[in-house]
């Protein structure tokens, strides 16, 4: 069993710089979790607080129970799998695998059998007389996973692993990783900055900023639900449309653009009760925007075909309105200066002020 608990934990550094505040997160047995935001916004430093690479400046850690907040990382009992996957390039495929169980002198039949294990698991059998030269990279971040294995370790941390990769294998290594979750069922938490990865992988997401959680949530919650501006700007692609826009009796009215007005529904108009003639900000996802007659008229500014999708860049109104992104189903055939029609099928609303999700 591997539960962490990570209660109040600050990162301050030498420099005073303050990566980490106040970070809470009970981590289940078994769970995956994602640590996703921009760079900089303190993900490696809190994998690192539990890798134990890093003093925990302030807070606790625990591990099972058992506060491991001053614990060596040597004698945590976790792996980390790094980008660069580190490997001993002298050194073949099974004795990279090996090295950690032969430093730590175990017997070697039971050495071998551990390799060949995550060997199999890994599909690195046929690959293990080789020197780490001789493979492509995804094979390479499989033998840096496949030394964590060898380890049996209580966790697994991975910092951002498939960012050497090139698109198409980080898709294939990311189907790994969930296999490979799937199948040891060890307690996993993996940092990223890219929310695709994050919505791919997670059990659960935790979105931060400048070093503060912002949201944790499964990716569903996360993306249906943000729990404000930051969060519904992060996670989804294209990011959502953000318009600030005053609320009028039973209509949002665009600030940029008071022409054009956006009907609540019932639900929309009781959460808004407080905010009449108030500026509240309107989030709608590229994916919720239809073309349809008695929609917003817009103009078409440049028009991207994906296959199954279209998205289609427009300025609401005239040339001079605001920017909206709309992703249409199927092949739309518009061109640069084409009048459309947009229909909004869900809307998220902010506070402004808070950025919070008005709920
Ligand atoms: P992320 O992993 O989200 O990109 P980091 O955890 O690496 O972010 O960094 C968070 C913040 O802490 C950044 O402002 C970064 O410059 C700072 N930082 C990271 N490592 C150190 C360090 N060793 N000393 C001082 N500041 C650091």
């Amino acid at each position: 069993m591997a539960e962490l608990s990570l209660q109040h934990i600050d990162k301050i550094y030498d420099n005073n710089v303050q990566a980490v505040f106040d970070f809470n997160l009970d981590v289940k047995d078994g769970e995956l979790i994602v640590l996703v935001g921009p760079s900089g916004c303190g993900k490696s430093t809190t994998l690192r607080m539990v890798a134990g690479l890093e003093d925990i400046s302030k807070g606790h850690l625990y591990l099972d129970g058992k506060d491991i907040t001053q614990t060596p990382a040597k004698d945590r009992d976790m792996a980390m799998v790094f980008q660069n996957y580190a490997l001993y390039g002298h050194m073949t495929i099974y004795e990279n695998m090996a090295f950690s169980l032969t430093l730590r002198k175990e017997n070697p039949n039971v050495i071998h059998k551990k390799v060949l294990a995550a060997a199999e698991i890994l599909g690195l059998t046929s690959q293990l007389n080789k020197k780490p030269n001789q493979l492509s990279g995804g094979q390479r971040q499989r033998v840096a996973m496949g030394r964590s294995i060898v380890r049996n370790p209580k966790v697994f941390l991975f910092d951002e692993p498939l960012s050497n990769l090139d698109a198409k294998l980080r898709g294939a290594t990311r189907r790994e990783i969930l296999l490979l979750h799937k199948r040891l069922k060890a307690t996993m938490m993996y940092v990223t900055h890219d929310q695709t990865e994050a919505l791919t992988l997670a059990d659960r997401i935790v979105c931060m900023s400048m070093g503060h959680v912002q949201q944790v949530g499964t990716p569903l919650e996360l993306y249906d639900a943000p729990a404000n501006i930051f969060v519904a700007s992060f996670i989804g692609l294209p990011p959502m449309n953000l318009f600030d826009a005053k609320v009028n009796g039973d209509e949002l009215v665009l600030e940029k653009d008071s022409s054009v007005h956006v009907a609540l529904t019932d639900e929309e108009k009781k959460l808004l009760a407080s905010y009449q003639g108030k500026t509240v900000v309107l989030g709608v996802r590229p994916e919720n925007i239809e073309e349809g007659a008695g929609g917003i008229p817009v103009t078409v500014t440049n028009n991207e075909n994906l296959g199954m999708n279209t998205l289609v860049y427009a300025n609401i109104g005239g040339a001079s309105g605001p920017r909206v992104c709309a992703k249409l189903k199927g092949w739309v055939g518009h061109v640069h200066g084409d009048q459309a029609q947009f229909v909004i099928t869900r809307k998220h609303l902010f506070d402004k002020e808070t950025t919070n999700a008005i709920r």
